[in-house]
């Protein structure tokens, strides 16, 4: 294995020729997305973009290696580590996980520590005023926590930011009358 095994990546830098729903800050789409944006598929999870190449291939940054190395999201800074979920509430929970498809994510896996502090400041620099961010990592009793938060979004909607694409089972501000 070289000084970078991404150089000899046994599935062909997998990690940015499958750009699949990266999640980005506005900050990060205007400054690394937006100048391609005819190439990509969007959308919105409350204070967060969502980004897909639109041919579901390659990142359009990607030239046989990433042309913006030095500026690319945080997304990319973190892998061969993943954010998983993101819950709105008093506190924003972020959750990381390091279950992507990378072949060598336990090889490459870096400071889990400095992959917290990475994902926390994504979430400080989109969380509301007065909003406080904590990441939960996906492992023990946090990947409890995570199953749990995600049931009670999919079945109440608790989490859930109000323009993510899907409904909760039970609407329960509908039930009661109140629409979102
Ligand atoms: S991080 Fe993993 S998937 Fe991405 S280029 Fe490196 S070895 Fe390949
Ligand atoms: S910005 Fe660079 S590192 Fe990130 S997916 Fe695109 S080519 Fe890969």
């Amino acid at each position: 294995m070289s000084d970078n095994p991404c150089l000899a990546c046994p599935i062909d830098q997998g990690c940015c020729r499958n750009l699949d729903w990266m999640r980005l800050s506005p900050e990060e789409y205007e400054r690394v997305y937006a100048r391609v944006d005819d190439r990509m598929e969007t959308r919105r999870e409350g204070p967060f973009l969502l980004v897909r190449a639109k041919d579901k291939g390659a990142c359009p940054h990607w030239d046989g290696h990433c042309t913006v190395y030095d500026e690319r999201p945080t997304e990319c800074r973190l892998y061969p580590q993943a954010i998983g979920s993101v819950f709105d509430g008093a506190d924003m929970v972020l959750s990381v996980h390091a279950e992507t498809p990378c072949p060598w994510r336990r090889a490459l896996r870096g400071s889990d520590d400095a992959a917290e502090a990475m994902v926390r400041g994504l979430g400080q620099t989109v969380a509301r005023q007065g909003q406080g961010v904590r990441v939960v990592r996906e492992e023990g009793f946090g990947k409890l926590e995570v199953y749990f938060r995600r049931l009670a979004r999919k079945l109440l909607g608790f989490g859930r930011y109000a323009d993510t694409p899907y409904r909760p089972l039970i609407d329960l501000p509908r039930l009661f009358g109140r629409s979102r």
